[in-house]
């Protein structure tokens, strides 16, 4: 016996108008898919479970479906989680001049990142040495036949100095950095609604492990 991790989308909405939607879709497939293991969302006891949505918005519908089935556990009442929906991203997002200066930063990071195994190989084949040898494997390559910074017989990254990679760590906390300051603001900008507006962008993602 298994079961299926179903996450379906909702517009935003109350509380009581999702529920009526979910008992709905779960009177659907009792009758479509049977009342025992049908895999679907009829096999979850309850009513919603709605305790992460208050804590925080997901950046994005892939976070929030990683955590519903991160946290999750068959059987139990469907989760209810918030996420920012892409396709509707507020003007107000779109012309954020901040919001754009981080996401650049953190691409540039994420570039760099991409680009040191090439920076290094280029480094290693431009240099006097003729042979490299790998500590791990103890073979001993010819450096006119390396392709990547691996070492072709263990695939071990053998060509990273000390100080190369102390580089790609610190780019890599770096870009971690810059990804948090770019959703910090994303969310403080979909965050802040003029009164009396529904939230602009935001969707309910509903699901759970579904026995089968
Ligand atoms: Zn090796």
């Amino acid at each position: 016996m298994g079961a299926q991790l179903i996450v379906r989308t909702h517009s935003n909405c109350s509380r009581g108008e999702l529920q009526t939607w979910v008992n709905k879709a779960k009177e659907r497939s009792a009758f479509e898919d049977g009342h025992s293991y049908s895999g679907e969302w009829n096999m979850c006891d309850g009513d919603l479970d709605f305790s992460f949505s208050e804590q925080k918005v997901f950046a994005s519908a892939d976070e929030a479906e990683e955590f519903i089935a991160d946290h999750h556990e068959k059987w139990e009442p469907l989760l209810a989680v918030k996420a920012y929906s892409s396709q509707d991203m507020p003007p107000k997002a779109q012309s954020d001049k901040l919001l754009s200066d981080l996401l650049k930063k953190a691409n540039d990071l994420n570039l760099q990142i991409a680009g040191m195994s090439g920076a290094v190989l280029a480094r290693v084949k431009s240099g006097k040495s003729k042979l490299k040898a790998c500590d791990h494997c103890d073979s001993r390559i010819s450096v006119s036949h390396l392709h990547s910074t691996r070492c072709p017989v263990c695939r071990t990254e053998f060509l990273f100095t000390e100080t190369d990679t102390k580089r790609l760590q610190a780019l890599e906390v770096k870009s971690k950095e810059a990804k948090a300051k770019y959703e910090a603001r994303l969310h403080q900008i979909l965050a802040s609604k003029p009164k009396g507006q529904t939230d602009r962008g935001i969707v309910w993602l509903v699901g759970g492990w579904c026995a089968s």
